[in-house]
């Protein structure tokens, strides 16, 4: 579990951006690296969803300045690698280099320490390089962005960018956290219906309904595949996302997509948690099945753009919000999110 504790961040280089933080939310991937579905080397300072003010800037930084309100982008694009040429900055090669080039910081007694995702959000204080990140409205308050940099673009994205959803198609959702829950209201920008949201936790549902869900399934109470069917005249809806990451999920998010519709892989799962499919299903069900990382995004495009969309009041980031916190609340913020109890939890420092 988390401790908080005094380090000193290492000395930031010529490309690099010192950011004061003003909140991050509590993501489940970093739940993910605690519990050793992410492996990440230790120890490291957590936390990749965060949004700040920048305190300093090193000489070679050009399109940066300091008093910039800006969000980490946890990928720092480098814009030239064969996926930042291919339209994924996402997965771009280097994108995670700096994350693991050098220590991040050093605790009291002299351990060096990781910074987790390159960002290490769970700190006053952060050093990340120029690419990570992303200038945004100094009239949007910083709290509500923190949530732009991990689970907002991931769950928009997933819809926007990667399935590109189109008006009228229907839309299934599992798992309706934070991520799941901007997944929903994706879908709602993108004008789909039916949208049809599906989860075991009755205050999640009652979330997803405010995030735009049409139709709400509680899983637990039944075959959510058929409750799915049910709601998309017995076909399937035509694009189906899980937001969980377990192969328990990922089959029925396949069962529940319909004939030649597309099911779109979002929850980060276990590497040793494998998906079996019949041979024959995969040929005769002609489904599109893909996964997607983090929102297909290119931070300096989509991260703007999702301010501007809360700013106009199409996408509502408050409703993500479970809680504010401290640090000191991290254990519990854990805790609570194992047991279903948040969308999000931002720390505000
Ligand atoms: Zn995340
Ligand atoms: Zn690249």
């Amino acid at each position: 579990m988390p401790v908080v504790e005094e380090c000193t961040l290492r000395a930031p280089g010529p490309g690099d951006v010192v950011v004061r933080l003003a909140a991050s939310g509590v993501c489940h991937s970093d739940l993910s690296i605690i519990d050793g579905a992410i492996p990440h080397p230790l120890p490291a300072v957590l936390g990749h969803e965060g949004a700040g003010v920048v305190e300093a800037v090193g000489d070679a930084v050009a399109s940066i300045a300091v008093g910039d309100h800006v969000v980490l982008s946890w990928v720092a694009p480098c814009r030239a690698c064969f996926q930042c040429l291919h339209g994924h900055p996402e997965l771009c090669e280097h994108g995670l280099d700096h994350a693991f080039a050098a220590p991040y910081a050093h605790a009291a007694d002299g351990t060096p320490l990781l910074g987790a995702f390159g960002t290490a959000t769970f700190g006053e204080m952060t050093v990340v390089p120029e690419r990570a990140c992303v200038r945004i409205d100094r009239a949007f308050p910083l709290d509500l962005a923190s949530l732009v940099g991990c689970g907002v673009v991931t769950g928009v994205g997933a819809v926007c960018n990667s399935a590109r959803v189109e008006p009228g198609a229907s839309v299934a959702v599992i798992g309706c956290g934070g991520v799941g829950l901007a997944a929903i209201q994706g879908a709602r920008l993108a004008g789909a219906a039916p949208i049809i949201a599906v989860d075991v936790v009755p205050a999640k549902l009652d979330l997803a309904r405010a995030c735009g869900a049409t139709e709400v399934i509680d899983a637990s109470a039944g075959d959510p595949v058929a409750a799915v069917k049910e709601c998309t005249g017995g076909r399937g809806a035509d694009y189906v996302f899980e937001v969980v990451g377990r192969s328990e999920t990922i089959r029925s998010a396949f069962a529940m997509t319909r004939r030649a519709g597309t099911c779109t892989i979002v929850g980060a799962g276990r590497f040793d948690d494998t998906v079996g499919f019949g041979a024959m299903a995969l040929m005769v069900e002609a489904k599109t099945v893909r996964g997607c990382v983090y929102g297909a995004t290119d931070p300096q495009r989509d991260f703007p753009a999702m301010v501007a969309l809360a700013q106009a009041g199409r996408l509502d980031l408050e409703v993500l919000v479970s809680r504010r916190i401290g640090l000191d609340d991290l254990a519990d913020a854990f805790r609570a999110m194992t047991a279903g109890e948040v969308a999000r939890s931002v720390v505000v420092y």
